[in-house]
């Protein structure tokens, strides 16, 4: 027992930032404080209390609504939690023989989570969060397992990964307005991709945008055959990188081994 709590632990402790997560994903997007007030209900404005604010649980137990006004609870937020304490499972155990290099990864993955819902919601993403990915890319330089060689060395691989992620995307953005007259990729990704590459390096920028576009087509294909959306409608891309991104930081993923084996 005590060993499967042991195990388990750093799960529950996803769950708990999931929930913070939550919060701000509902307000970065209003510009509201993510640290006051405390949870209200979105539909009746009644402040959450405590024991109806558990992780997953409290979902569960309420059948996803409101004790106030019966209003429905978006399904997002225990996704959200499940999602983070999955991951941060993850994670924890994979990396748990670097701590320094754990920890700066899994605060880009919870960026990323927050990213990723936000941008799928709203079709936005906010720059400082790419911005935040990028400080923490460089500053676990150092300690970043796909780098290599003496410290400048690293802050060299890392700088270089950040331009060549933005640079790259930004040359796709280009090419799809010159080519196709349309705007697949908007600002905010090249950003994403200038943060995500300061983590995990060139080859992280290449696989993480073959990951991004496979997953994006099979989604956007998706919709167009369950008529869903037009052709000419916008996708957010954001996701898709996210979980590229996501991915690579777990193990770096080789795009060639990922499209053909
Ligand atoms: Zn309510």
């Amino acid at each position: 027992m005590q060993e499967t709590i042991f195990i388990a632990a750093p799960a529950l402790f996803g769950l708990i930032i999931g929930s913070f997560l939550n919060v701000c994903i509902a307000r970065v997007p209003a510009g509201q404080s993510i640290v006051k007030p405390r949870s209200r209900c979105p539909s009746c404005g009644t402040p959450i209390r405590s024991r109806d604010n558990i992780p997953v649980l409290s979902f569960i137990l309420l059948g996803g609504k409101c004790r106030s006004c019966g209003g429905r609870i978006s399904w997002r937020y225990p996704a959200v939690e499940v999602l983070a304490g999955a991951l941060t499972w993850f994670f924890f155990w994979k990396w748990i023989g670097t701590p320094v290099w754990m920890a700066a990864s899994l605060l880009a993955v919870y960026l990323l989570i927050v990213i990723a819902v936000i941008d799928f919601e709203t079709m936005l993403i906010a720059d400082i969060f790419s911005f935040l990915l990028g400080v923490i890319g460089l500053a676990a330089a150092v300690v970043n397992p796909y780098l290599e060689g003496a410290v400048a060395d690293r802050l060299l691989q890392s700088a270089g990964g950040l331009v060549f992620g933005a640079g790259l995307i930004w040359l796709m953005a280009w090419l799809g307005k010159k080519i196709y007259k349309m705007d697949a990729v908007g600002e905010g990704d090249i950003f994403l991709m200038g943060g995500l590459g300061a983590l995990l390096g060139w080859q992280g920028v290449i696989s993480t945008l073959v990951i991004g576009a496979f997953f994006g087509s099979v989604y956007g294909i998706g919709l167009l055959l369950m008529k869903r959306a037009g052709r000419r409608d916008h996708m957010p891309f954001g996701p898709f990188l996210a979980l590229g991104g996501v991915i690579n930081l777990y193990s770096l993923v080789s795009p060639v081994r990922f499209l053909f084996l």
